[in-house]
This record gives structure tokens, sequence and C-alpha cells, in this order.
């Protein structure tokens, strides 16, 4: 019987092609998009014709209940999850001299808060069975800080903790822990930076030159699900084209 595969933001840039690379591999991929997303079913149906069957389901990643009241449905129409990929997040950039107590809390609760809510739920399962990966996509800017990013460098550095301390947890019964910290990575998130700024600030930084690509990742968080990578457990995986080395 075929693995399952929650990936959290299927809809977004990274999410998409991590959806895409694990339905490629056989696994049953279900995905979570906002509840205010009007674009799911126009979504899947172009996966559909991209040969890739994913299941979608609303949920607001950063509310308890909800994450809760979504991984209940996902598991009664699918099964118990196997692998779980949080994706889902968020930036609202501001210094932190501008920054609103609203862009922290939005911060905060979509990139960090979401990774409790949809791990909770599915971890014990997951040691009960001897098998499970759980996958926390981070950044690099959580490794190292960014201009403008206090709320997000926060968030993202709190997954690495979080990833050590599971793993330790979980680490007797089958079940892996890592965090991948993307560099830039040519999605919506990134192309919304004004160009002049990606030419002059961002690729300058980058030794490779170049923005990474999606798949670039997805093959990455496909190699974490796999059974070959059993022994790799508690790591924070760079994937930045040598932007930042650590
Ligand atoms: P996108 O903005 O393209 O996608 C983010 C996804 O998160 C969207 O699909 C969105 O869902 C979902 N999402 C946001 N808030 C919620 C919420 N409250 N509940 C449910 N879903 C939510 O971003 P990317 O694909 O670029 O980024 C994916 C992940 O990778 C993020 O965690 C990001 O921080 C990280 N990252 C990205 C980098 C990059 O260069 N792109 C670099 C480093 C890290 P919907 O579409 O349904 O609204």
């Amino acid at each position: 019987m075929a693995r399952i595969a929650l990936v959290t933001g299927g809809m977004g840039g990274l999410g998409e092609a991590i959806c895409a690379r694990m339905a490629a591999l056989g696994f049953d991929v279900a995905t979570t998009h906002s509840p205010s997303n009007t674009r799911s079913q126009e979504w899947l149906a172009d996966m559909e014709r991209r040969g890739h069957r994913i299941h979608a389901y609303p949920c607001d990643v950063a509310d308890y209940d909800s994450a809760q009241a979504c991984i209940a449905q996902i598991t009664a129409d699918l099964g118990p999850v196997d692998v779980l990929v949080n994706n889902a997040g968020i930036t609202r950039d501001t210094t932190f001299k501008k920054m609103d107590k609203s862009a922290w809390d939005a911060v905060i609760r979509t990139n960090l808060d979401s990774v409790f809510n949809m791990t909770k739920p599915l971890c014990d399962g997951m040691t009960e069975r001897g098998w499970g990966r759980i996958i926390n996509i981070s950044s690099v800017n959580g490794q190292k800080g960014a201009f403008g990013q206090t709320n997000y460098s926060a968030a993202k550095a709190g997954m690495h903790g979080f990833t050590k301390a599971l793993a330790l947890e979980v680490a007797r019964r089958g079940v892996t822990v890592n965090t991948i910290s993307p560099g830039y990575i040519g999605t919506k998130m990134v192309m919304a930076i004004p160009q002049e700024v990606l030419d002059t600030k961002i690729i300058p930084q980058i030794p490779m030159a170049r923005l990474g690509k999606p798949e670039e990742v997805a093959g990455l968080v496909a190699y974490l699900a796999s059974d070959e990578a059993a022994f790799l457990t508690g790591a924070n995986i760079a994937i930045n084209g040598g932007q930042h080395m650590f």
C-alpha cells in the first residue's frame, strides 16, 4: 500500500514541487490550503493534467483546532499519515522598529505554532507504527538572521530547536525529524522582491549566482522521506547555492 504524505501549503511555489515529486514517487499525497484560497479546484485540475492526483483540504495551520479537524478528516479519508512536510509559511517583513504585534504574531503562529499544530496529532501514530518522517521547511534566514525579519528569523530558528528536541524523543521508534533550510528559491515569495533588489543585493550573495529551483528542494524532501534516509535525524540541511555554509 502507498505511504501517505501530507504537505502543508502545497499550492505555493515550494509546496507544489514537493507534492508533485512525492506523488511521482508513488506516495498518496494530501495537501492543505488556506481556507481563503479560491483557486484550489483549478490547482487540483492542473496537477491532475500533469499526472498527479492530490487530495486537498482547507486548513488554517496557524489555528490548533483547524489543524486537528483537518488531520482527522485526512486520516478518515486516506488513512494514517506517514510523512509530514511542514511547509506552509508567510513573511511580514519590516524592521523591528516598525514591527507591530500583529506582524510578529502572524509570522510566529503561521511558521512555528503550525509545526506544533500539525505534528501533535500525527507523531504518536508514527511512533506506534514504528515508521515516520517529519520534515520542517525552515530558511537560511533562520540560520543567519535577516534584516527586516526578526519575526521570520525567530520562527524559522525555532523550527531548528523543535527538530532537534523531537528527533531525540522519537529516535528509537523509527521516526526521523529533520529541517531543510532553503536559501533564495524562485517562488512567488521571492519573486515579490523587487528585481533591482534581487539583482543588486540578493544574487550577489549567492556563490552560484542564481536562485534555487523548487524542484531542487523537492528532491531533498523526497530523499528525507525515503527508507534510505533512516539514519538521518535531527539535522538541518542547508540548500542555498553556497550562500551560507554552516
Ligand atoms: P508561497 O507563499 O508560495 O507558499 C506558502 C504556502 O503557505 C501557500 O500555499 C499558503 O497557502 C500556505 N499558507 C500560508 N499561511 C497559511 C495558513 N495560515 N494556513 C494554511 N496554509 C497557509 O511560499 P514558498 O513556496 O516560497 O515557501 C514555502 C515554505 O518555504 C515557507 O515556509 C517559506 O518560509 C519557506 N522558504 C521559502 C524560500 C523561498 O525562497 N521561496 C526560502 C526559504 C524558506 P494558500 O496558497 O492556500 O494561501
